[in-house]
């Protein structure tokens, strides 16, 4: 059926109902499902652990944000179900009327003390958090400067205070001094303290002085960082001793605290100003029982349990380890996420083909998630992977690249 055809109901089509259904990703969406197996919209249908059924079978999963394991772990889930319980199954109304439960503020004040900062504001999701706080700081005349790698909720948070996007290279602090000593306006820098498509790191304390030297304010979006580097897991904010200096950080609770949600952290009088004027936060049912106590019990965890952060860091550094055995070349990365180049975008899906088919869940990652030619097999890691999972998954992706043949173009093998 095309976009013109008029419907079932004998109704023609809205402009605006063609315009959607005309759209160019959606017809190339309806192509894949056409040609194939997409690797996107995947059915999963078990809780989410190193073996999660997917569309039938058990797969080796090393696509997912549970670093930690606690979304499968005993005391989150009891937490989630007495909240539950007591609480009932959602809160049917906002913060600012009838929503504020005693367990948001609980977890508010968990965080800021995690964080020793002043304030914490906790948010239904990580992208309500970035989307409120840039679009609360920000106004028509003000700039942001953002990494060419920024997450969207980033971007759509700038795009709701119409104020002008500007963009630096990625983690390239110099940069940014030599683009935003130019102008004198109003302004923030947003970075990501762990990035989520290659898993590389800040260079904080650099920015930090680019900040103050061009007086914008940094925000350090910790959503990868959080329960995965530092000693005590609050993030590479934490590894660079920069946790009281940034000016905002946010995070998220749907990846190591296995629950969901997001918050910003930063100072007391400027979180209070954030709660009056944020209208993702304002306008929309807060966080449900389950989630936050979910959340707040994870918390608990990771700050009596620093170990789990240095279980995973071994885990990582396994993977890696075994990838680069088989001479395959892991990007350059510290948090939980171990990403290979392929290359080509076709390339890229045949290669998440090829590892699904082996029963084994990754990310692939194309254009315009990186830029063109660039794409990337990006694997998670998990606490709670097994040593004998992270070689099979090692062996597959080594047989992959053989098979496609693309240590030839020398991306993600060594080719020496
Ligand atoms: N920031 C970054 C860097 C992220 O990767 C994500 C999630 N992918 C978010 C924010 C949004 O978090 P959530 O999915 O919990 O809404």
């Amino acid at each position: 059926m095309t976009p013109h055809d008029p419907t079932t109901t004998g109704r023609s089509r809205a402009p605006v109902i063609q315009k959607l259904l005309g759209d160019p990703r959606v017809a190339q969406a309806r192509l894949g499902r056409r040609i194939g197996r997409l690797p996107y919209f995947t059915r999963v249908e078990s809780a989410t652990g190193p073996l999660t059924r997917m569309e039938g079978r058990d797969i080796l999963n090393f696509g997912s944000n549970n670093y930690l394991g606690l979304a499968n772990d005993a005391r989150v889930i009891a937490a989630a179900q007495e909240a539950s319980a007591r609480w009932g199954a959602g809160v049917t109304g906002s913060r600012l009327l009838n929503g504020n439960l005693a367990l948001h503020e609980e977890l508010e004040e968990a965080l800021r003390r995690f964080y020793g900062r002043t304030g914490a504001m906790v948010f239904s999701t990580g992208y309500g958090a970035n989307l409120g706080l840039m679009s609360s700081l920000l106004g028509r005349n003000d700039r942001a400067w953002v990494d060419e790698e920024m997450h969207a909720s980033v971007l759509d948070g700038v795009w709701l205070a119409r104020a002008t996007m500007k963009r630096f290279a990625h983690n390239d602090p110099e940069d940014l001094l030599s683009q935003a000593t130019q102008e004198d306006l109003p302004g923030l820098c947003v970075v990501e303290g762990v990035y989520s498509m290659r898993g590389d790191r800040a260079p904080l304390r650099r920015f930090l002085e680019v900040c103050r030297a061009t007086r914008l304010a940094l925000i350090v979006d910790e959503a990868h960082g959080l329960g995965t580097v530092g000693e005590r897991g609050l993030g590479t904010v934490e590894e660079e001793g920069i946790v009281q200096d940034a000016d905002f950080i946010t995070v998220t609770f749907s990846k190591s605290l296995g629950s969901c949600g997001g918050a910003i952290i930063g100072d007391a009088d400027q979180i209070e100003a954030l709660r009056v004027l944020t209208r993702p936060f304002l306008f929309t049912a807060s966080n449900t029982p389950a989630s936050v106590a979910a959340a707040l019990a994870a918390l608990r965890i990771l700050q009596t349990e620093p170990e789990l952060v240095r279980e995973l860091k071994a885990r990582v550094s396994s993977l890696r380890e075994a990838l680069t055995a088989r001479g395959l070349r892991p990007l350059p990365s510290d948090g939980p996420i171990v990403s290979v180049e392929v290359g080509a975008d076709f390339d890229t899906l045949q290669a998440w083909r090829l590892l699904w088919n082996r029963g084994i869940y990754a990310n692939p990652v194309i254009h315009p998630a990186v830029p063109a030619g660039r794409g990337l097999l990006r694997l998670s890691v998990m606490r709670t992977h097994e040593a004998q999972m992270v070689h099979t998954v090692a062996d597959a992706c080594a047989d992959v690249f053989s098979d496609l043949q693309l240590s030839q173009q020398g991306q993600g093998k060594v080719t020496s």
